[in-house]
Protein backbone atom coordinates (compact mmCIF):
# COMPACT_ATOMS: atom_id res chain seq x y z
CA UNK A 1 0.00 0.00 0.00
CA UNK A 2 1.41 3.62 -0.99
CA UNK A 3 -0.29 6.26 -0.04
CA UNK A 4 -0.37 9.77 -1.81
CA UNK A 5 0.56 11.89 1.97
CA UNK A 6 1.38 10.73 5.15
CA UNK A 7 1.81 12.68 8.58
CA UNK A 8 4.00 11.38 11.31
CA UNK A 9 3.19 12.05 14.61
CA UNK A 10 1.16 14.45 15.32
CA UNK A 11 -0.78 16.20 18.28
CA UNK A 12 -4.67 16.55 17.10
CA UNK A 13 -7.22 19.48 18.34
CA UNK A 14 -9.21 16.50 20.22
CA UNK A 15 -5.99 16.07 22.22
CA UNK A 16 -4.65 12.71 20.86
CA UNK A 17 -1.16 12.78 20.41
CA UNK A 18 1.42 11.23 18.05
CA UNK A 19 -0.99 9.94 15.79
CA UNK A 20 -0.55 9.12 11.70
CA UNK A 21 -2.32 10.61 9.33
CA UNK A 22 -2.64 8.57 5.67
CA UNK A 23 -3.51 10.42 2.30
CA UNK A 24 -5.16 8.52 -0.60
CA UNK A 25 -7.34 10.25 -3.47
CA UNK A 26 -8.63 13.71 -1.75
CA UNK A 27 -9.27 11.60 1.51
CA UNK A 28 -7.92 10.48 5.09
CA UNK A 29 -7.84 7.32 5.08
CA UNK A 30 -6.07 5.88 8.13
CA UNK A 31 -6.06 7.86 11.70
CA UNK A 32 -3.61 6.03 14.17
CA UNK A 33 -0.47 5.60 15.40
CA UNK A 34 2.58 3.38 13.80
CA UNK A 35 1.54 3.44 10.46
CA UNK A 36 4.69 2.74 8.03
CA UNK A 37 3.64 2.02 4.32
CA UNK A 38 5.39 4.25 1.86
CA UNK A 39 3.63 7.29 0.93
CA UNK A 40 4.51 9.80 -2.29
CA UNK A 41 5.08 13.02 0.56
CA UNK A 42 6.10 12.61 4.22
CA UNK A 43 5.67 15.40 6.69
CA UNK A 44 6.85 15.06 9.92
CA UNK A 45 4.74 16.59 12.77
CA UNK A 46 5.93 15.75 16.08
CA UNK A 47 4.89 17.77 18.71
CA UNK A 48 3.01 19.86 16.07
CA UNK A 49 -0.83 20.21 16.12
CA UNK A 50 -2.69 19.09 12.94
CA UNK A 51 -5.65 21.13 13.14
CA UNK A 52 -8.52 20.70 10.00
CA UNK A 53 -9.13 24.04 8.20
CA UNK A 54 -10.10 27.10 9.17
CA UNK A 55 -13.69 27.97 8.29
CA UNK A 56 -15.13 31.57 8.18
CA UNK A 57 -19.11 31.66 7.73
CA UNK A 58 -19.11 34.93 7.95
CA UNK A 59 -17.70 37.33 5.36
CA UNK A 60 -18.14 39.64 2.56
CA UNK A 61 -16.04 39.43 -0.06
CA UNK A 62 -17.17 41.78 -2.79
CA UNK A 63 -16.47 44.47 -0.43
CA UNK A 64 -12.62 43.36 0.49
CA UNK A 65 -9.64 45.13 0.59
CA UNK A 66 -11.57 48.29 -1.01
CA UNK A 67 -10.25 50.06 2.04
CA UNK A 68 -10.06 54.14 0.95
CA UNK A 69 -12.10 53.51 -1.90
CA UNK A 70 -13.65 56.40 -2.43
CA UNK A 71 -12.72 57.26 0.76
CA UNK A 72 -12.36 56.32 4.33
CA UNK A 73 -14.79 55.55 7.19
CA UNK A 74 -14.43 58.68 9.64
CA UNK A 75 -16.63 57.86 12.20
CA UNK A 76 -15.79 54.18 12.41
CA UNK A 77 -19.63 53.55 12.63
CA UNK A 78 -21.62 50.74 10.95
CA UNK A 79 -24.14 53.42 9.29
CA UNK A 80 -21.35 55.43 7.56
CA UNK A 81 -19.89 52.42 6.44
CA UNK A 82 -22.92 51.19 4.79
CA UNK A 83 -23.30 54.72 3.44
CA UNK A 84 -19.78 54.28 2.15
CA UNK A 85 -20.55 50.96 0.63
CA UNK A 86 -23.50 52.33 -0.97
CA UNK A 87 -21.07 54.97 -2.88
CA UNK A 88 -18.41 52.47 -3.75
CA UNK A 89 -21.52 50.15 -5.11
CA UNK A 90 -22.19 52.58 -8.07
CA UNK A 91 -19.05 52.60 -9.06
CA UNK A 92 -18.00 48.82 -8.87
CA UNK A 93 -16.50 46.60 -11.61
CA UNK A 94 -16.96 42.92 -12.28
CA UNK A 95 -13.38 43.26 -12.68
CA UNK A 96 -12.33 44.79 -9.95
CA UNK A 97 -14.67 42.86 -7.61
CA UNK A 98 -13.07 39.46 -8.93
CA UNK A 99 -8.96 41.07 -8.53
CA UNK A 100 -9.55 42.35 -4.98
CA UNK A 101 -11.59 38.81 -4.13
CA UNK A 102 -8.75 36.39 -5.59
CA UNK A 103 -6.56 38.40 -3.45
CA UNK A 104 -8.32 37.91 -0.51
CA UNK A 105 -8.41 34.08 -1.16
CA UNK A 106 -4.71 33.91 -1.69
CA UNK A 107 -4.51 35.24 1.64
CA UNK A 108 -7.12 32.97 3.51
CA UNK A 109 -4.91 29.98 1.95
CA UNK A 110 -1.68 31.18 3.34
CA UNK A 111 -3.83 31.32 6.82
CA UNK A 112 -5.33 27.63 6.09
CA UNK A 113 -8.99 29.12 5.80
CA UNK A 114 -10.24 26.87 3.16
CA UNK A 115 -13.89 26.90 3.63
CA UNK A 116 -15.88 31.04 3.52
CA UNK A 117 -19.51 31.81 3.66
CA UNK A 118 -19.59 34.83 1.92
CA UNK A 119 -22.32 37.21 1.40
CA UNK A 120 -22.67 39.51 -1.65
CA UNK A 121 -25.07 42.45 -2.26
CA UNK A 122 -27.26 42.33 -4.35
CA UNK A 123 -28.88 46.07 -4.14
CA UNK A 124 -27.07 47.10 -6.78
CA UNK A 125 -29.27 46.95 -10.41
CA UNK A 126 -26.45 45.55 -12.26
CA UNK A 127 -25.45 43.05 -9.54
CA UNK A 128 -21.72 43.25 -10.24
CA UNK A 129 -20.98 41.72 -6.75
CA UNK A 130 -22.74 38.53 -7.78
CA UNK A 131 -21.11 38.08 -11.13
CA UNK A 132 -17.68 38.61 -9.88
CA UNK A 133 -18.36 36.57 -6.59
CA UNK A 134 -20.21 33.82 -8.79
CA UNK A 135 -16.78 33.76 -10.76
CA UNK A 136 -14.54 33.47 -8.13
CA UNK A 137 -16.50 30.72 -6.72
CA UNK A 138 -15.35 28.73 -9.75
CA UNK A 139 -12.22 29.61 -9.95
CA UNK A 140 -11.37 29.06 -6.57
CA UNK A 141 -13.37 25.80 -5.73
CA UNK A 142 -10.52 23.56 -6.09
CA UNK A 143 -8.81 25.16 -3.26
CA UNK A 144 -11.66 26.85 -1.35
CA UNK A 145 -15.38 26.04 -0.89
CA UNK A 146 -16.64 28.88 -1.16
CA UNK A 147 -20.46 29.71 -0.48
CA UNK A 148 -22.46 32.90 -1.47
CA UNK A 149 -25.41 34.60 0.04
CA UNK A 150 -27.81 36.69 -1.51
CA UNK A 151 -27.72 39.65 0.43
CA UNK A 152 -30.06 42.74 0.79
CA UNK A 153 -27.98 45.26 2.31
CA UNK A 154 -30.27 48.26 1.82
CA UNK A 155 -33.08 46.26 3.31
CA UNK A 156 -35.43 43.72 0.99
CA UNK A 157 -38.51 46.36 1.40
CA UNK A 158 -36.72 49.55 2.10
CA UNK A 159 -34.91 49.53 -1.11
CA UNK A 160 -37.25 49.10 -4.49
CA UNK A 161 -35.38 46.88 -6.35
CA UNK A 162 -33.75 44.36 -3.79
CA UNK A 163 -36.51 41.49 -3.61
CA UNK A 164 -36.55 41.20 -7.77
CA UNK A 165 -32.31 41.44 -7.74
CA UNK A 166 -32.41 38.81 -4.84
CA UNK A 167 -34.32 36.57 -6.99
CA UNK A 168 -32.20 37.13 -9.77
CA UNK A 169 -29.38 36.09 -7.70
CA UNK A 170 -30.05 33.10 -6.46
CA UNK A 171 -31.64 32.56 -10.31
CA UNK A 172 -27.91 32.70 -11.12
CA UNK A 173 -26.38 30.23 -8.88
CA UNK A 174 -26.27 32.20 -5.65
CA UNK A 175 -26.06 29.40 -2.63
CA UNK A 176 -28.04 30.90 0.35
CA UNK A 177 -30.98 33.48 1.14
CA UNK A 178 -29.81 36.66 3.49
CA UNK A 179 -31.18 39.32 4.63
CA UNK A 180 -31.07 42.22 6.99
CA UNK A 181 -34.61 42.77 8.88
CA UNK A 182 -33.13 45.44 11.52
CA UNK A 183 -32.52 47.88 8.81
CA UNK A 184 -36.02 47.84 7.13
CA UNK A 185 -38.30 50.56 8.42
CA UNK A 186 -39.88 49.33 11.22
CA UNK A 187 -39.96 46.55 13.11
CA UNK A 188 -42.86 45.61 11.38
CA UNK A 189 -41.04 45.12 8.09
CA UNK A 190 -38.11 43.55 9.36
CA UNK A 191 -40.69 40.63 10.33
CA UNK A 192 -41.95 40.18 7.07
CA UNK A 193 -38.53 40.42 5.63
CA UNK A 194 -37.74 37.76 7.74
CA UNK A 195 -41.20 35.83 7.00
CA UNK A 196 -40.63 36.32 3.44
CA UNK A 197 -36.68 35.17 2.74
CA UNK A 198 -37.25 32.35 4.80
CA UNK A 199 -40.78 31.39 2.55
CA UNK A 200 -38.16 31.62 -0.32
CA UNK A 201 -35.76 29.63 0.50
CA UNK A 202 -38.23 26.88 1.95
CA UNK A 203 -39.67 26.84 -2.12
CA UNK A 204 -36.23 26.52 -3.36
CA UNK A 205 -34.78 24.20 -0.86
CA UNK A 206 -32.01 26.58 0.11
CA UNK A 207 -30.25 27.59 3.55
CA UNK A 208 -30.61 30.97 5.54
CA UNK A 209 -28.27 33.12 6.39
CA UNK A 210 -29.27 36.72 7.98
CA UNK A 211 -27.68 39.89 9.51
CA UNK A 212 -29.78 39.81 12.18
CA UNK A 213 -30.66 42.52 14.99
CA UNK A 214 -27.10 44.35 14.80
CA UNK A 215 -28.05 46.50 16.67
CA UNK A 216 -27.61 47.71 19.95
CA UNK A 217 -31.38 48.19 20.61
CA UNK A 218 -32.71 45.99 23.06
CA UNK A 219 -35.87 45.42 21.49
CA UNK A 220 -34.49 44.59 18.21
CA UNK A 221 -36.25 40.70 18.19
CA UNK A 222 -35.90 39.69 14.85
CA UNK A 223 -34.01 36.51 15.87
CA UNK A 224 -37.07 35.51 17.82
CA UNK A 225 -39.23 35.45 13.99
CA UNK A 226 -35.96 33.76 12.28
CA UNK A 227 -36.32 31.32 15.16
CA UNK A 228 -40.76 31.06 14.62
CA UNK A 229 -40.07 30.72 10.64
CA UNK A 230 -37.54 28.33 10.60
CA UNK A 231 -39.90 25.94 12.90
CA UNK A 232 -42.99 26.94 10.76
CA UNK A 233 -41.10 25.93 7.48
CA UNK A 234 -39.10 22.81 8.89
CA UNK A 235 -35.90 24.50 8.12
CA UNK A 236 -34.90 23.43 11.26
CA UNK A 237 -30.78 23.19 10.95
CA UNK A 238 -30.56 24.98 7.81
CA UNK A 239 -30.93 28.82 9.18
CA UNK A 240 -28.39 30.95 10.63
CA UNK A 241 -28.14 34.07 12.38
CA UNK A 242 -25.12 36.30 12.39
CA UNK A 243 -24.38 38.71 14.93
CA UNK A 244 -27.92 38.81 17.05
CA UNK A 245 -25.56 41.85 19.16
CA UNK A 246 -28.74 43.20 20.46
CA UNK A 247 -29.08 40.23 22.68
CA UNK A 248 -26.31 41.93 24.29
CA UNK A 249 -28.37 44.80 25.56
CA UNK A 250 -32.02 42.49 26.27
CA UNK A 251 -33.59 41.83 29.03
CA UNK A 252 -32.46 39.04 31.12
CA UNK A 253 -35.72 37.45 31.53
CA UNK A 254 -36.72 38.15 27.54
CA UNK A 255 -33.56 36.21 26.76
CA UNK A 256 -34.26 33.12 29.31
CA UNK A 257 -37.14 32.29 26.85
CA UNK A 258 -35.70 33.06 23.70
CA UNK A 259 -32.52 30.92 24.02
CA UNK A 260 -34.33 27.71 23.92
CA UNK A 261 -36.47 28.81 21.11
CA UNK A 262 -33.23 29.18 19.00
CA UNK A 263 -32.31 25.97 20.21
CA UNK A 264 -35.43 23.95 19.46
CA UNK A 265 -35.41 25.49 15.93
CA UNK A 266 -31.64 24.56 15.44
CA UNK A 267 -30.23 27.90 14.53
CA UNK A 268 -26.62 28.12 14.17
CA UNK A 269 -25.29 31.85 15.83
CA UNK A 270 -22.61 33.34 14.19
CA UNK A 271 -20.86 36.12 16.23
CA UNK A 272 -18.27 38.27 14.59
CA UNK A 273 -15.93 39.70 18.08
CA UNK A 274 -13.67 41.73 15.86
CA UNK A 275 -16.78 44.14 13.98
CA UNK A 276 -19.01 43.70 16.95
CA UNK A 277 -16.50 45.13 19.41
CA UNK A 278 -15.58 48.17 17.23
CA UNK A 279 -18.73 48.60 16.15
CA UNK A 280 -21.49 48.24 18.69
CA UNK A 281 -21.91 50.28 21.76
CA UNK A 282 -20.89 53.74 19.83
CA UNK A 283 -23.72 55.40 21.05
CA UNK A 284 -22.96 55.12 24.74
CA UNK A 285 -20.58 57.35 27.20
CA UNK A 286 -19.57 55.12 29.84
CA UNK A 287 -20.20 52.48 30.61
CA UNK A 288 -19.42 51.11 27.48
CA UNK A 289 -21.17 47.91 26.20
CA UNK A 290 -19.36 45.28 24.44
CA UNK A 291 -22.60 44.42 22.20
CA UNK A 292 -21.38 40.64 21.40
CA UNK A 293 -24.33 38.21 21.49
CA UNK A 294 -24.48 35.77 24.77
CA UNK A 295 -21.94 33.13 23.35
CA UNK A 296 -21.62 30.91 26.52
CA UNK A 297 -25.31 31.58 27.10
CA UNK A 298 -26.46 30.02 24.32
CA UNK A 299 -23.71 27.37 24.37
CA UNK A 300 -25.12 26.04 27.45
CA UNK A 301 -28.62 25.85 25.32
CA UNK A 302 -26.71 23.83 22.87
CA UNK A 303 -26.88 25.91 20.33
CA UNK A 304 -24.02 25.94 17.61
CA UNK A 305 -21.97 28.90 18.05
CA UNK A 306 -19.39 30.22 15.28
CA UNK A 307 -17.28 33.14 14.87
CA UNK A 308 -16.63 34.84 11.65
CA UNK A 309 -13.88 37.46 10.76
CA UNK A 310 -17.13 39.52 8.56
CA UNK A 311 -14.39 42.24 7.08
CA UNK A 312 -11.17 42.52 6.04
CA UNK A 313 -9.80 45.98 5.04
CA UNK A 314 -13.31 47.46 3.60
CA UNK A 315 -15.79 50.62 4.44
CA UNK A 316 -16.61 48.70 7.90
CA UNK A 317 -13.43 47.64 9.25
CA UNK A 318 -9.65 49.03 8.41
CA UNK A 319 -8.10 45.87 10.32
CA UNK A 320 -8.02 42.03 9.77
CA UNK A 321 -5.85 39.79 7.92
CA UNK A 322 -7.82 36.24 7.62
CA UNK A 323 -6.25 34.57 10.36
CA UNK A 324 -9.30 32.80 12.19
CA UNK A 325 -7.04 32.61 15.39
CA UNK A 326 -6.95 36.33 15.88
CA UNK A 327 -11.11 35.60 15.13
CA UNK A 328 -10.73 33.31 18.18
CA UNK A 329 -8.98 35.37 20.65
CA UNK A 330 -11.01 38.20 19.99
CA UNK A 331 -13.94 36.16 20.88
CA UNK A 332 -12.51 34.11 24.16
CA UNK A 333 -11.57 38.27 25.25
CA UNK A 334 -15.24 40.20 24.48
CA UNK A 335 -17.20 36.84 26.24
CA UNK A 336 -14.85 36.31 29.19
CA UNK A 337 -14.18 32.89 28.02
CA UNK A 338 -10.87 32.36 29.46
CA UNK A 339 -10.81 28.80 31.23
CA UNK A 340 -8.52 26.43 29.38
CA UNK A 341 -11.62 24.14 28.13
CA UNK A 342 -13.52 27.28 27.08
CA UNK A 343 -10.41 28.25 25.02
CA UNK A 344 -10.70 25.24 23.35
CA UNK A 345 -14.64 25.60 22.71
CA UNK A 346 -13.51 29.25 21.08
CA UNK A 347 -11.02 26.89 18.57
CA UNK A 348 -14.34 24.99 17.49
CA UNK A 349 -15.91 28.31 16.81
CA UNK A 350 -13.18 29.19 14.12
CA UNK A 351 -13.43 25.38 12.52
CA UNK A 352 -15.90 22.77 13.46
CA UNK A 353 -18.83 24.99 14.60
CA UNK A 354 -18.80 26.62 11.00
CA UNK A 355 -18.46 23.56 9.07
CA UNK A 356 -21.83 22.57 10.89
CA UNK A 357 -23.45 25.71 9.80
CA UNK A 358 -22.14 25.50 6.42
CA UNK A 359 -23.18 21.89 6.06
CA UNK A 360 -19.98 21.19 5.03
CA UNK A 361 -19.30 17.52 3.84
CA UNK A 362 -16.50 15.38 4.93
CA UNK A 363 -14.94 17.93 7.35
CA UNK A 364 -12.55 16.99 9.95
CA UNK A 365 -9.94 14.75 10.64
CA UNK A 366 -11.42 10.69 10.82
CA UNK A 367 -10.80 8.02 8.53
CA UNK A 368 -13.19 9.11 5.41
CA UNK A 369 -12.72 13.21 5.77
CA UNK A 370 -11.37 14.81 2.64
CA UNK A 371 -7.92 15.54 3.08
CA UNK A 372 -7.89 19.01 4.01
CA UNK A 373 -5.51 20.10 7.40
CA UNK A 374 -3.59 22.45 8.45
CA UNK A 375 0.24 22.27 10.75
CA UNK A 376 0.54 24.27 12.85
CA UNK A 377 3.57 25.50 14.92
CA UNK A 378 1.99 25.05 18.15
CA UNK A 379 1.72 21.97 20.65
CA UNK A 380 -2.50 22.17 20.97
CA UNK A 381 -5.65 24.38 20.28
CA UNK A 382 -5.11 27.18 23.22
CA UNK A 383 -1.56 27.47 22.26
CA UNK A 384 -2.37 27.88 18.65
CA UNK A 385 -4.82 30.89 19.59
CA UNK A 386 -2.31 32.39 21.96
CA UNK A 387 0.59 32.51 19.34
CA UNK A 388 -1.48 32.87 16.61
CA UNK A 389 0.68 30.06 15.06
CA UNK A 390 2.82 30.12 11.77
CA UNK A 391 0.72 27.96 9.56
CA UNK A 392 3.63 25.16 8.40
CA UNK A 393 1.75 23.67 5.89
CA UNK A 394 -2.10 23.98 4.28
CA UNK A 395 -3.19 20.86 2.69
CA UNK A 396 -6.00 20.75 0.53
CA UNK A 397 -7.27 17.02 -1.41
CA UNK A 398 -3.94 15.49 0.41
CA UNK A 399 -1.36 17.98 -1.70
CA UNK A 400 0.59 20.39 0.03
CA UNK A 401 -0.85 24.23 -0.96
CA UNK A 402 1.21 26.51 0.75
CA UNK A 403 4.36 26.61 3.09
CA UNK A 404 5.33 28.86 5.76
CA UNK A 405 9.19 29.15 7.48
CA UNK A 406 8.65 28.33 11.10
CA UNK A 407 8.49 31.99 12.95
CA UNK A 408 11.65 32.47 15.27
CA UNK A 409 13.71 35.16 16.56
CA UNK A 410 17.91 35.13 16.74
CA UNK A 411 18.84 36.53 19.76
CA UNK A 412 22.15 38.52 20.23
CA UNK A 413 22.19 38.39 24.37
CA UNK A 414 25.60 37.43 25.66
CA UNK A 415 24.23 34.44 28.14
CA UNK A 416 20.90 34.14 26.58
CA UNK A 417 20.23 31.80 23.96
CA UNK A 418 20.59 32.23 20.45
CA UNK A 419 17.09 31.42 19.08
CA UNK A 420 13.83 31.86 20.09
CA UNK A 421 10.91 29.87 19.25
CA UNK A 422 7.25 30.99 20.35
CA UNK A 423 6.31 27.51 20.46
CA UNK A 424 8.46 26.60 23.06
CA UNK A 425 6.98 28.27 25.61
CA UNK A 426 4.08 26.09 26.13
CA UNK A 427 2.90 25.36 29.50
CA UNK A 428 4.00 22.27 31.37
CA UNK A 429 0.70 20.19 30.55
CA UNK A 430 2.49 18.72 27.48
ZN1 LIG B 1 -21.74 40.90 7.83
Amino acid sequence: MSFDLLVKNADLPDGRTGIDIACLDGRIVAVETGITADAAEVIDATAKLVSPPFVDSHFHMDATLSLGLPRMNQSGTLLEGIALWGELKGILTVDAVVERALKYCDLAVSQGLLAIRTHVDVCDDKLSGVQGLLEVREKVKDYIDLQLVAFPQDGLYRSPSAETNLLKALDMGVDIVGGIPHFERTMDDGAKSVRRLCEIAAERGLMVDMHCDETDDPMSRHIETLAYETQRLGLQGRVAGSHLTSMHSMDNYYVSKLLPLIAEAEVHAIANPLINITLQGRHDTYPKRRGQTRVSEMRSYGINVAFGHDCVMDPWYSMGSGDMLEVASMGLHVAQMTSREEIRYCYDCVTSHPAKAMGLEGYGLEKGCKADFVLLQARDTIEAIRLKAARLAVIKSGKVIATSEPRQTRLAIEGRPGLVNPADYAPKEH
